[in-house]
């Protein structure tokens, strides 16, 4: 059995970057000092807030609601919500929705849920099936992505928030930066730092993502130890038909046989951001003539999908 690099206690995490091992108490000393850096360091969060924590009910998300929910015992301005976006994917959310709620009421979190079916009439699962039928050109992930970005800013204004705290941890980070590359989508990697850029644009709320840092295999230990990991571990059926799906295996095998390569590659986002941030600014953002939210076209994304469905 492996002992704590730290202490005598068993281990029950090991970092292949640092070679070290971890008990839980040195793992959780670990793990808080790491985000705390993370939130410090990129500006994250001021005295007063309102933060809205995006959640999906997976580990992540509940994670970093747990985590902001306890760290904010220690700042007494803050206000910690959760927002769920139930998309509407039959089998899958489901049981998310009943682990979320469970979690904000033992955490004594205000709370909202909102599905595409209540704002656009129709669930995931029939968008995707219109857009087959009309033959367009996108992967369920395309219309899931662009409208919970939607609603994420939509009901976080309408609860108050002051900021949109999402779980997006190192490898969700690394794996978007490397398939917009691939796209070669540079406006887009501009766009997946930490926090959002300076927008003034008065409907939107400023984004930050306080486990920018934090690689999977920690967010998953602190999930297991706080008992917020999945009872069932449900894939969504549509992952496999992603891009994302390869990458995220790609960069898996590679940090395998390259311990730290992950780490590498998020230094190297961090690298160009603030020249990609210069060329592509997204205080430059427009309202969308249709429904008012801010957008970078004319019309905002979720707009013109829902003109392609014919669902506007
Ligand atoms: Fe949505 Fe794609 Fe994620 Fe499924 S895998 S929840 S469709 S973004
Ligand atoms: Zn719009």
């Amino acid at each position: 059995m492996a002992k704590c690099s730290f202490c005598n206690r068993r281990a029950i995490f090991y970092s292949r970057v640092n070679g070290k091992f971890f008990c839980e108490k040195h793992f959780l000393k670990y793990f808080d000092r790491k985000v705390r850096r993370t939130i410090r360091k990129y500006h994250m969060f001021g005295k007063n807030e309102t933060i809205v924590v995006a959640v999906s009910g997976g580990k992540d998300s509940l994670s970093l609601l747990h985590y902001l929910s306890k760290l904010s015992k220690r700042a007494p301005g803050w206000i910690i919500k959760g927002l769920l976006i139930d998309e509407g994917i039959a089998g899958y959310r489901e049981h998310l929705i009943g682990k979320f709620i469970k979690t904000c009421n033992e955490l004594d979190v205000e709370y909202k849920i909102v599905s595409f079916k209540e704002e656009f009439g129709y669930s995931l699962d029939e968008i995707v099936k219109k857009g087959k039928q009309l033959g367009l050109p996108y992967l369920p992930c395309t219309y899931c992505g662009v409208f919970r970005r939607y609603l994420l800013n939509k009901e976080s204004r309408e609860m108050g928030g002051t900021v949109l705290a999402t779980a997006h941890n190192l490898d969700d980070v690394i794996q978007t930066f490397l398939m917009n590359i691939l796209n070669n989508n540079w406006d887009r990697v501009a766009r997946i730092g930490p926090v959002s850029g300076v927008i003034t644009h008065v409907r939107f709320v400023r984004r930050v993502k306080p486990f920018f840092d934090i690689l999977e295999k920690e967010t998953t230990t602190y999930s297991i130890l706080h008992s917020l990991y999945p009872d069932k571990n449900v894939e969504c059926p549509y992952a496999p038909l992603s891009f994302r799906w390869y990458i995220r295996k790609f960069l898996n095998d590679l940090e395998m046989r390259n311990p730290g390569i992950k780490y590498s590659l998020l230094n190297s986002l961090v690298e160009v951001l603030s020249l990609l941030r210069e060329k592509y600014r997204e205080s430059d953002l427009k309202t969308c003539k249709i429904c008012g939210e801010p957008s970078s076209q004319e019309v905002c994304r979720a707009c013109m999908l829902r003109r392609e469905l014919g669902i506007l």
